[in-house]
């Protein structure tokens, strides 16, 4: 049985994920830096249907939590075969008012996380010449965003980094992609307001409605299981972007 870890994992998109490949087979850690009570519950449940999972509370961005706690999967599940890269934060501001404790945060957490996961993982990955992992990038990693510039610049660097590994860890069978989510509806789009996100969904997603959290779980999944794919950045936007 593959083992996953899913960082950011106890609400939102991370949670869809970590359910998905759960219920699909996989051994999951749920990872987050907060609200442990949340992880709690959504391991309980899906251990109440036969699925192996464990939680493990760590900010991404530190890199000796992440190392402790892929010592700790290796030790309770086995060592990972899956990294699902999630855990992100955003900070809409105008580019004036970004602090730069802010800017170096957004860096630390969204692009950094992904450095210190990746990391501790790959010296089994490399071991075993076979291994998956999927970075979350978002559509303002590929095109520019008013009001979100940290955020942007932190999710283009994802897109980077995930098609040079990509290229580099491809001759030793190592997959790297990544999944560019537009306005999926969890509590990181909240801040927009209900009317902004109606006008949204009404006005600009051809699809006529924000995306479902499970909707980028299942692009997860298709993405842990597609053998010849590499360096691709999947786009899952309700056609926001065309
Ligand atoms: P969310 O705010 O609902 O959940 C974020 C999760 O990440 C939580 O579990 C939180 O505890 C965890 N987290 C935050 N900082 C962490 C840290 N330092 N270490 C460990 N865990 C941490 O967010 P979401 O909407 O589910 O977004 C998940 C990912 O998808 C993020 O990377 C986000 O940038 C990306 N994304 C979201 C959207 C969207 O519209 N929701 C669009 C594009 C991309």
């Amino acid at each position: 049985m593959s083992v996953a870890l899913v960082t950011g994992s106890s609400r939102g998109i991370g949670a869809a994920c970590a359910q998905a490949l759960a219920r699909s087979g996989y051994k999951v850690c749920i990872n987050c830096i907060e609200r442990m009570d949340l992880a709690q519950a959504l391991a309980d449940r899906l251990r109440e249907e036969g699925c192996q999972v464990i939680c493990h509370q760590a900010d991404v961005a530190d890199s000796a939590a992440v190392n402790e706690m892929v010592r700790r999967i290796e030790r309770e599940l086995g060592p990972v075969d899956l990294l699902v890269n999630n855990a992100g934060i955003a900070r809409p501001e105008q580019f004036q008012d970004i602090a730069p404790e802010t800017w170096k945060r957004l860096f630390d957490v969204n692009l950094g996380g992904c450095f210190n996961t990746i990391q501790a993982v790959l010296p089994h990955m490399l071991h075993e010449h076979a291994g998956c992992i999927v970075n979350m990038s978002s559509i303002w990693g590929q095109h520019g965003a008013s009001c979100e510039v940290a955020y942007a610049s932190t999710k283009h660097a994802i897109i980077g980094l995930s098609r040079s590994l990509a290229a580099e860890l491809a001759p030793t069978g190592i997959r790297v992609n990544c999944v560019a989510p537009g306005v999926i509806d969890t509590d990181m789009v909240q801040v927009l307001g209900q009317e902004t996100l109606d006008n949204l969904a009404q006005e600009q997603i051809p699809l006529g409605r924000l995306g479902k959290a499970e909707e980028i779980a299942e692009t997860v999944l298709y993405l842990a299981r597609a053998g010849y794919t590499t360096g691709q950045v999947i786009t899952v936007d309700g056609g926001f972007i065309i």
